[in-house]
Parts: C-alpha cells; structure tokens; sequence
C-alpha cells in the first residue's frame, strides 16, 4: 500500500477498493485494450462496451451462482431508487408488502413503499436503537403480501441477518448494498436482491438488481419508464447510457474475485476479520461493541469507549495515523470499521494494534 501513499480507508461507503483493480484500471485509462479510447470516451454500443457488460453478467452470474430464470440488471439511482422501484413493480395483486425494520435504510424502504400501498411493519428492533436483528417467519406476515422486504446488512448499526427468513411463496426481497459478495447467498431463496456498487462491489453510480423473471412486467402504467425493471430486461440494461464506467470497474472487480479464489475464499478472509476484531473489542476494557452477539455484521463493526469526547479524539487521532474514516455515521455517532471485501487482513491487523496503543495511553 505505501508504494501510493495510500491509506487504511474504512469508509462506509463509496468505500475500499482491490488496489489490483485500481491498477488495471489504471493501466487500461488512456487506452482500453488497444481501442485507442478509456471506457469514459466510448459508446456504449460499441463492441468494446458490449463485452464488458456481458463479462461482467457472467461472472457475477458464475461468483453468486445466479440460476437461469434470474434477470440482471444494471441500472443507476443507488439503493435508494430501488426503495421506489421495488414497490413500483412488485406490489402487483393486493398492493400490500410487509417490511422488516432493521436499521434507517430499511425505514427510508418502508416510507417510500407507504406511498404507494398497504406496507405493514411486521417486525422491528428501533425501541433498542437497531442493536439486533428480528427474527420472524411465515406466521408474522399477512397471507396475501405481494412481498416481504428486508435488509441483509444494517450499514449505520453494525448489524446483519445470519439467517433467511422463510416467508413461504410471497417473495422475499433484499436490499444487499453493503454485505453482497461478502459471502455465499442462495439466490433463489429471494425474489429480488439489490445492491448500490459503492459498498462491496466498485465505484458509486452503477446499482445490480437480481430478479426472478416471474416478477417482471408488473409495473402500473403511470411507472416512469426507467424504473420499470421490464424496460431495464427487454433491453439488456441498455435502455439508455449506462453508467459505463461503473460497470466496467464491477467487472474487473468480479474478475478479480474469481481470480483470488471467488466468493468462498472471500468469506472465509471476512469471517477471520471480523472475529479479530469482534473478539479484541470484547476483551478490551476501552471498547465496547453494542450490537448482540449473533447478530454482528461482517462488513461494519460498530463500537464506542463510551465516553463521546474520547470516540472524538480516536477517530482523530486514528486518522493522523493513516487509518480514515472510522467516525460513526452522523446519526449514530461513536465509531465504525468498515471492513469490506477490499479491506486487507493487514488493515484490520494494524487497526487493532493501533486501538490497542490508543487503549494503553487512555486507561
Ligand atoms: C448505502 C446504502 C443505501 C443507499 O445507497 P445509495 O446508493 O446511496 O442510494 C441503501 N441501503 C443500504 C443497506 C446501504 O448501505
């Protein structure tokens, strides 16, 4: 890392990416494998873009082992159009969607859905301020829901499902954005997975949806055009521009994942990271991790000293020493690693060595 001057970036998001990427990437910036162009400056029609984007449906396809009768789809808006577009398109019979609270994002989710239908509210952990994840199964939803929604990964409170909730044949949607590729997913086990790029995958501006192609071409007429995901389907994810060079930085990701080992080996090096730190925080006198046992993130640990004025002065004191972007979300305050795919084992090895030099000098 220190060949670039570059630093530990524990960022939530636009966040960490392979340094191997950003180095091909470089490599390729002024002229795409021999095309005399970067992928900034060509068409999107053209053969060169073309085989970019098929590349990178492919090895997303093969990383996650998406089955057939799944759409991919590559479209912009982030996470939160999706809020929109999931129930613009699904709430197709009885216009109602039972929505688990796990966090703000999901909250935002469940307002936007409001707007359109009957959205119920059928399992939360707010009164604990997000600390942990609900469980809940068939019984808890309404019979006729045209879907279920929740969120795999709470970015903001460190937490995350460590299960699938069966919710029988009403299709179970996610929103992935910040645990995808993080670890092995059954695919079929949702109706509709989605995920902004900037957390896990590669630069903010390109948004992955995967879809059950029997919950395709449900969309009112009033849907504008672009968030109609049959527009995004019959179209290949080329109804208008895409946003080319976002897609082109996931495929080197994709290609990069399958070269290191793919999605297997990925969780094996997330699950050391994690435990690293998850088990020095809990032997520390200094830190404390809020967040029930079981129901830890992966990819965002969350914990504070318990004292603001001190959480100020680590996360100051932690930038001056090369490791960024490790302050909580505003919301939250107190302090966050997030420990995406991209962030070495060495990263999380120095933050620890460092919090325990901060712990030392703080007693
Ligand atoms: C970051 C994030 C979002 C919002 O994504 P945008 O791309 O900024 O719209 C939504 N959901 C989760 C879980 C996130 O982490």
């Amino acid at each position: 890392m220190s060949e670039y001057n570059r630093v530990y970036n524990f960022s939530a998001g636009p966040s960490v990416l392979p340094l191997p990427v950003l180095e091909k990437v470089k490599d390729d910036l002024l002229n795409y494998q021999g095309s005399g162009q970067s992928v900034m400056e060509m068409s999107h029609r053209s053969v060169y873009f073309k085989k970019i984007i098929e590349e990178a449906e492919a090895d997303l396809r093969e990383l996650m082992g998406i089955p057939d009768n799944y759409r991919v789809l590559f479209v912009q808006g982030g996470g939160i159009m999706q809020f929109s577009m999931v129930p613009l398109n699904l709430l197709r019979n009885s216009k109602k969607a039972d929505y688990a609270i796990t966090g703000s994002w999901a909250k935002k989710a469940y307002k936007e859905a409001a707007k359109y239908g009957d959205i119920k509210v059928i399992a939360s952990s707010e009164e604990d301020n997000f600390t942990w994840v609900p469980k809940f199964g068939r019984e808890q939803l309404r019979p006729d829901a045209d879907y279920v929604y929740i969120t795999s990964n709470n970015t903001i409170y460190g937490t995350r499902y460590n299960y699938v909730p069966d919710t029988g044949d009403i299709p179970l949607v996610t929103d992935m954005s910040s645990s995808i590729l993080s670890e092995p997913v059954e695919v079929e086990k949702y109706g509709l997975i989605f995920a902004g790029a900037q957390k896990n995958i590669g630069p903010a501006g390109v948004t992955i949806v995967i879809i059950r192609d029997d919950l395709i071409g449900f969309a009112d007429e009033k849907t504008p055009s672009y968030l109609d995901y049959k527009i995004h389907a019959d179209n290949e994810s080329m109804y208008n521009t895409p946003p080319c060079f976002a897609v082109y930085v996931a495929g080197e990701v994709f290609k990069h994942l399958k070269a290191t080992g793919g999605i297997k080996a990925m969780q094996e090096k997330n699950l050391r990271k994690a435990a690293k730190l998850y088990d020095y925080i809990d032997a520390s006198s200094l830190y404390k991790c809020p967040v029930a046992k079981e129901d830890r993130s992966l990819m965002n640990v969350v914990f504070v000293t318990g004292n603001a004025d001190l959480d100020k002065r680590f996360v100051a004191e932690a930038k001056e020493a090369g490791f960024v972007n490790l302050g909580g979300h505003r919301s939250v305050g107190g302090m966050r690693a997030s420990i995406y795919n991209a962030m070495p084992e060495e990263g999380v090895d120095a933050l620890i060595a460092f919090m325990q030099k901060f712990e030392a000098a703080n007693k």
